[in-house]
């Protein structure tokens, strides 16, 4: 009648290494990396080795449409990750640090689950190295920076505060803030505008900073940050408020990735954590390199479906650093499929073989984007207590129908052993596969092209429309000569059309653009579908209810 351990009393039975061992696997002194306590510690940029990341076996781990409550990405790049090491591979996890909202709010942390974790994540959880909190005042001295300028008599570039986009952030979910009037209380304390706050995670210096290459290249991105237009229709941007030097230097240690250690006691780096839906919703560029460089697999997650992280991370960010995916993994649930077949989410623990069968179109959807990129996917079943073997059957049938590698990954209770199977299915097809990563679109081809190509062809959707606003924002665009940016689309993860209410593999619907934002340091476009929250609010009892710390400094609750 024992009560099962949940995550973070698993993580906390775990005796850490300390941070020089785990550094010693990666070919690392104590004098190479920057620590942070015995168990974080910072690694400096030099030991990037750009021929090492060329040939690197990078493996991306993607999902199908998922529930609510996650699919298991992170939970399976980590279990991955210890089962390539078990059979030989020097291999290292890179993940997306997680933000507050979430730990705070409904879903919990994100440093995996079970048998499978990046720790210690009470701290990965919390502020571990500060990275969001200096980019979060990074952002607000920019934010700082333009409403002095608009109070200032001797410097004022003659900013239309109604054309000024970007809000403040920082990392809680607090909905109250998404709307607010600043600069009241008289001339002396600034010229009222509305204004608001987003989430860190929401910041286009998060998006920059995962796409930075070093120092230089994050100070040309801080500069090129979109500020609006002058009373007389001219750009202005973050560097005509010679705002980029000041918030690079902020950035200067959280520009730099963290080393950790799994359950096992293999590397793990974590590293800055933007959007999924808004931004590229994958670690840095930097993090990924560092992977490549001190290991030969390196295992990374991409947040939400493939046409999401997958589509984001494949077409803008590998295009932006010249990396090249070996293998997808795609992260499938029997419970979301069972969803996606019409089951309600409160029965999905239920052996359901028919709504299972029902469901399976949207996997298929997710393989075949895959192979749009010219990339072998590799199906990770994710397995949950109440899966029953007819139900794995069912997916084992579909793998073979479409010639694709499947394996029962069970590192969510047995850690690397559990996830032997999938490792060297994974090592089969980055030995194998002749195949070369072939982007989805060219940066070059025009904006209107770029959207439908990745609606039709990655969404599975009939055409698109673009409303009055996004037709605005496309002239715009032009006038900044930013059309040969990558688009970045917002859209709902809940579905692969733009309808959360369209489950499954939907067909025939119209991808509607609403407006067209422009993130030109981060050195894309966003074309909005649908609501996009940049701001959360948090559920009526919070996670935060149950989180608590005792007088030791133990800290209990974090899920
Ligand atoms: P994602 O990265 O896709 O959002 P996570 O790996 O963070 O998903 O997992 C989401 C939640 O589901 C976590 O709380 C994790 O502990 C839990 N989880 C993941 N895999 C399993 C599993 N096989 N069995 C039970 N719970 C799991
Ligand atoms: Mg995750």
């Amino acid at each position: 009648n024992t009560k099962p351990l949940n995550d973070l009393e698993i993580a906390q039975q775990v005796e850490l290494k300390h941070i020089t061992l785990i550094a010693a696997k990666l070919g690392l002194d104590a004098d190479d990396i920057e620590m942070y306590g015995k168990y974080k510690a910072k690694i400096p940029l030099n030991k990037i080795d750009r021929e090492k990341v060329k040939t690197g076996n990078l493996i991306l781990v993607s999902a199908i449409s998922p529930t609510p409550a996650g699919e298991g990405k992170t939970t399976v790049s980590i279990g991955l990750s210890e089962a390539l090491n078990r059979i030989g591979k020097k291999t290292t996890v890179v993940l997306r640090e997680p933000s507050l909202g979430p730990v705070f709010g409904i879903k919990g942390g994100a440093t995996g689950g079970g048998f499978s974790q990046v720790l210690p994540m009470e701290d990965i959880n919390l502020h571990f190295t500060g990275d969001f909190s200096a980019i979060e005042k990074a952002h607000n001295l920019l934010a700082a920076l333009i409403d002095n300028n608009l109070q200032s008599k001797t410097n004022n570039l003659g900013l239309d505060a109604r054309t000024i986009s970007l809000k403040r952030v920082m990392d809680v979910n607090d909905r109250s803030l998404r709307n607010i009037v600043i600069g009241l209380g008289g001339t002396g304390s600034g010229i009222p505008r509305e204004s608001g706050f987003d989430i860190t995670a929401a910041s286009e210096i998060m998006a920059i900073m995962c796409l930075a290459e070093d120092l230089e290249d994050l100070k040309r991105r801080l500069g090129n940050i979109f500020v609006g237009y002058t009373y007389d229709k001219r750009p202005i941007y973050a560097r005509d408020l010679q705002a980029e030097g000041s918030m690079a230097a902020l950035l200067k240690d959280a520009l730099k990735p963290n080393l950790v250690q799994t359950i096992e006691g293999n590397p793990a780096i974590i590293h800055l954590g933007p959007f999924a839906n808004i931004a590229q919703g994958t670690n840095s560029v930097i993090a990924t390199r560092m992977g490549l460089s001190l290991s030969d697999y390196t295992v990374t997650e991409a947040g939400f479906g493939s046409d999401l992280g997958a589509e984001k991370f494949l077409d803008i960010k590998c295009q932006s650093a010249g990396l090249a995916p070996k293998a997808i993994v795609l992260t499938t649930t029997i419970r979301a499929l069972k969803y996606h077949g019409g089951a309600p989410l409160s029965s999905l623990t239920t052996p359901d073989v028919e709504a299972l069968k029902k469901g399976l179109p949207n996997l298929e959807k997710h393989l075949e984007n895959a192979r749009l990129y010219n990339i072998t996917p590799v199906i990770a079943i994710n397995k949950f207590i109440s899966d029953s073997e007819e139900e794995i059957e069912v997916i084992r049938e579909l793998a073979e129908r479409m010639q694709v590698k499947v394996a029962v990954a069970d590192g969510w209770a047995r850690g690397g052993e559990g996830a032997i199977e999938l490792a060297e299915k994974v090592v089969e097809v980055v030995e194998q596969s002749e195949d070369e990563f072939t982007p989805l679109y060219d940066w070059d081809m025009d904006v209107i092209t770029k959207i439908e190509t990745i609606a039709t062809g990655i969404y599975g959707a009939e055409k698109v429309e673009f409303g009055p606003k996004a037709k605005k924002d496309l002239k715009t665009i032009a006038n900044l000569k930013l059309d040969n940016l990558p688009v970045c689309i917002a859209k709902t993860q809940k579905s692969l059309s733009d309808d959360p209410t369209l489950l499954g593999r939907p067909k025939g619907f119209t991808l509607t653009v609403r407006e067209i934002e422009i993130a030109a340091g981060a050195g894309f476009l966003i074309p909005i579908t649908g609501d996009m929250m940049r701001m959360p609010g948090l559920p009526g009892h919070p996670a935060s209810e149950r989180i608590d710390i005792d007088q030791e400094g133990n800290i209990s609750g974090l899920i």
